[in-house]
């Protein structure tokens, strides 16, 4: 390997004095001279975008320079996510490092914000700065991926769990554990079924595998809950379509139905989703399941950069030709879930006439892809991409699983040894596949992991409330600060002592729970939705900060409250909204 050879030079308007954001890709074995390389940038690292790099690299040693850009530094094995929500395996497992699974390709972990194909260029930021980087290229190769996008069913984009990356499989995890530890130890029958009803809407295997796992999470932790009974969990699957898994045939997907049955999941099909609150899911035949869990594995949107980016797009995903090309667009390339590839010649309105979103196909588009650029560059000729799937596998937990695998049907343990036998293999990277056998192994013999980590969530964020959901009663620790979006809320404090009444009905752009946010106090109001609204919620510790960051704050909510709730001879006035505040010294 010659470490000198010299470096290709790129137009990049990076600063110089921050070396560790902005290093020129090392250059690498070469015969030919800088020149001659053209720069290949491939953006995305799933399956499609690193079976891809792998093969430029491999194809083109010597005369491509391949660069991968990702936002994380880590390859996320999909079909693994439900093992790690429950707990079968660990997070780390179900991720392998790309510099590991790419050796000799430059990766550089940035977050990709835009692409000008007049000047090949593409805008990414990377490392604390977040100063834009501009990186050319000679080809293009796209593999994104889809965004998850529940925007037609109003309040699951606030209050669903998704399962696409390491970080929502995560998060489901810690959540079941939360709402176990807190059923464990409520009064409250209502707040317990809640919590200990779980909703997965989708019956695609991502929808199945996520439902199985998660029951299984929970019927192996409960016996360190003494006080939750079996009886008392519910765990629902809701499907838009007649029969689970659609990819399946359907007597396969009849055994799945029945094996979900009597792990004691509910499978609804026929039924959409309507909307959703941090309290219940409503379905379209009017049903409504009180929750504190829905999980959406469905929504299947246009990656949300790839929409901006003005390409021909149908089904949500970007139209190639048969070689992977992006019509209209020189130089440019797609592949993977992001993209619309035909694998006939002529094709219809017919997913038939397209690869599937799929892992298996991800990987071999990859390859075709890479044998293509490689193709286009010496001038010979590309082929289009052909491939038909070898099956599908989903696991159904209690070690059962359905496959589909040559045209030959399995169901039960059998086919749950070849589930596991298969994504072994699957997995890059031998440590990854010692790692995960090795857990699954131990796992087989010792208790689930409940340790729960615990996550913050976001400060600020929208709360869908249906018509009679209380915001918040009396007694109740003070959360936050609330704004009124859509809806109408009514506020009511009773002195039980003095005898006063107050009632108030707040609408959309007014404001309630400062009165005693700024001390630290409980509520004392009640405040209940009197039709179905959006509030946006500010947590305390947040809006204390910007209270006394601003006077004009501080004043504006001292006139406010004594407007709205009368002076100080007022039990439930509480005075300045300053003076009482010893949340959190400054800095
Ligand atoms: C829970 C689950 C289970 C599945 N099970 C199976 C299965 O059993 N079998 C099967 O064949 N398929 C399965 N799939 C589908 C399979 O995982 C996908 O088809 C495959 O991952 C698609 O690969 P991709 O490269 O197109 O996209 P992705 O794997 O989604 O990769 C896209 C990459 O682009 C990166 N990226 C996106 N935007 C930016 C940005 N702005 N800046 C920087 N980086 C960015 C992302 O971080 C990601 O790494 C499953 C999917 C899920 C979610």
């Amino acid at each position: 390997m010659n470490d000198k050879a010299p470096k290709k030079v790129r137009k990049s308007k990076a600063p110089k004095d921050k070396a560790s954001e902005t290093k020129t890709p090392k250059a690498k074995v070469s015969e030919a001279t800088v020149s001659d390389k053209k720069k290949v940038l491939v953006l995305g690292g799933g399956f499609g975008g690193v079976y891809a790099a792998k093969a430029l690299e491999r194809l083109g040693r010597g005369k491509l320079d391949v660069e991968l850009v990702n936002a994380n530094n880590y390859f996320v094995f999909q079909p693994l996510l439900p093992e790690v929500a429950a707990a079968s395996i660990h997070s780390a497992d179900a991720v392998v490092p790309l510099r590991q699974l790419l050796r000799r390709v430059q990766v550089r972990q940035a977050e990709i914000m835009g692409i000008d194909f007049d000047a090949k260029k593409v805008i990414v930021v990377q490392g604390t700065r977040r100063i834009p980087v501009d990186l050319t290229y000679d080809e293009l190769v796209l593999a994104l991926g889809t965004s998850v996008d529940l925007k037609r069913f109003p309040g699951l984009p606030e209050h669903a769990l998704t399962m696409k990356d390491l970080a929502d499989a995560h998060r489901l995890r810690t959540h079941v554990i939360g709402c176990l530890e807190t059923a464990d130890v409520t009064d409250d029958p209502e707040v317990k079924q809640s919590l200990l009803t779980f909703v997965v809407v989708g019956g695609g295997f991502s929808g199945v595998e996520t439902v199985a796992e998660m029951r299984e999470l929970v019927r192996r932790a409960l016996k360190y809950y003494p006080n939750i009974k079996p009886e008392e969990i519910r765990v629902y699957l809701i499907e838009y379509a007649n029969r689970i898994l659609p990819t399946f045939p359907a007597d396969l997907a009849e055994y799945a139905t029945r094996r979900l049955q009597i792990h004691g999941i509910e499978v609804l099909t026929g039924v959409g989703t309507k909307s959703a609150t941090g309290t219940a899911v409503e379905l379209n035949d009017g049903r409504i399941i009180p929750t504190s869990t829905i999980v959406a594995t469905i929504g299947n949107g246009p990656h949300r950069l790839v929409e901006t980016l003005d390409l021909d797009m149908h089904w949500a995903r970007i139209k190639t030709d048969r070689y992977m090309r992006v019509p209209g667009r020189d130089n440019v390339w797609a592949l993977g879930d992001a993209a619309l590839i035909p694998l006939v010649d002529d094709p219809k309105e017919d997913p038939a006439d397209y690869a599937t979103q799929t892992a298996q196909f991800a990987v071999r588009e990859g390859r075709q892809l890479a044998a293509n650029i490689i193709a286009k560059l010496n001038g010979t000729e590309m082929k289009p991409f052909a491939y038909t799937s070898k099956g599908s596998l989903a696991s159904l937990g209690m070690s059962k699983a359905v496959a589909d695998v040559y045209g030959f049907k399995l169901s039960g343990t059998l086919a749950w040894l070849l589930w596991r036998g298969f994504y072994l293999s699957f997995l890059p990277g031998f440590a990854a596949k010692l790692r995960v056998g090795v857990t699954w192994l131990l796992n087989s013999v010792m208790p689930p992991n409940i340790v729960q980590v615990q996550s913050t969530p976001p400060a600020t964020r929208y709360i869908h409330y249906r018509k009679g959901d209380r915001v918040f009663e009396p007694g109740m620790l003070i959360d936050g600060f609330y704004t009124v979006i859509r809806g109408a809320f009514r506020l009511t404090i009773d002195n039980p002592e003095s005898g006063e009444h107050f009632e108030k009905v707040f609408e959309p752009g007014e404001h309630f729970g400062e009165r005693v946010l700024l001390r630290s106090a409980l509520r004392t109001g009640l405040v209940v939705a009197l039709e179905d609204g959006l509030l946006l919620f500010i947590a305390q510790k947040d809006f204390t900060r910007f209270a006394r960051a601003f006077p004009f704050l501080d004043n504006y909510f001292k006139d406010y409250i004594e407007r709205t709730f009368g002076g100080a001879d007022k039990s439930f006035a509480p005075g300045s909204t300053n003076s009482k505040t010893e949340l959190e010294t400054l800095p």
